[in-house]
């Protein structure tokens, strides 16, 4: 046990010790800066589609309050670090010592929290998938509403200003599937915070992970998981 690694996270250990293990490749256990790279530009197209739109919305009708509240949301969920503490003080990648965390996503955040090995609970899951749908549907759903207002005041608009929002709001759709898309079928399938409400990895290899990392797997069957069932 290093004083980097004080948990003894098989993740954070000499890659000696992954030579004989099945979980090679099948999962996102060792850090690699190339998932950092791809998970940063997926979520590229996304944020810029939503905040292009928001400011559309904010030129065209006047009205900041839209762009105000999502930046809000935004500075909250990542700033203020509600996401690091509900979703990643539970992670592997948490657990190395050090006051910046490491990891395929968020790598750069400062650690304000402990690490927390067991799984996540109801509250910190529901907390979540709240702020994920905010941030992804809230931009949609404003600029549908953008659509409404140019369409019943068209005469004032004109057809090109309302084909332009129709276009952003579908662009903006798309980005968002896209991010989530990519999300789920390369990142969450093999994710090892496999207590988040997305995380799609087999129970069998969930169980395999936690047998070697006894300061998980302990604290998981303290809180009512059963390994093997
Ligand atoms: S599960 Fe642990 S031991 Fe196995 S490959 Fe991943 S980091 Fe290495
Ligand atoms: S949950 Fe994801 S973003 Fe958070 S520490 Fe783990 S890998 Fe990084």
């Amino acid at each position: 046990m290093s004083t980097q690694n004080p948990h003894n996270i098989c993740t954070w250990n000499e890659e000696s010790g992954c030579v004989a293990c099945g979980l090679q490749g099948k999962l996102n256990c060792r850090l690699n800066p190339r998932d950092f790279t791809f998970f940063v530009l997926n979520q590229v197209p996304s944020l810029v589609m939503a905040l292009f739109g928001l400011i559309l919305i904010g030129l065209l009708a006047e009205t900041w309050w839209p762009l105000i509240v999502y930046a809000a949301g935004c500075i909250a969920l990542w700033g203020l670090g509600i996401e690091t503490r509900i979703l990643c003080s539970h992670c592997p990648y948490w657990a190395e010592d050090g006051k910046t965390l490491r990891c395929s996503a968020l790598t750069g955040s400062p650690k304000w929290w402990r690490y927390r090995p067991e799984p996540m609970n109801k509250l910190e899951k529901t907390i979540l998938l709240l702020f994920f749908s905010f941030v992804v549907l809230f931009p949609v759903l404003i600029e549908a509403y953008g659509i409404w207002v140019m369409a019943i005041d068209y005469a004032g608009f004109g057809l090109y200003a309302l084909l332009g929002m129709i276009g952003v709001t579908v662009a903006t759709l798309m980005a968002g599937l896209q991010f989530l898309y990519i999300l789920r079928y390369y990142f969450c399938s093999k994710c090892v915070n496999f207590s988040c409400p997305l995380n799609r990895v087999a129970k069998p290899m969930v169980d395999e992970y936690l047998a070697k990392n006894a300061v998980m797997k302990e604290a998981w069957e303290r809180s009512g998981y059963k390994l093997g069932q």
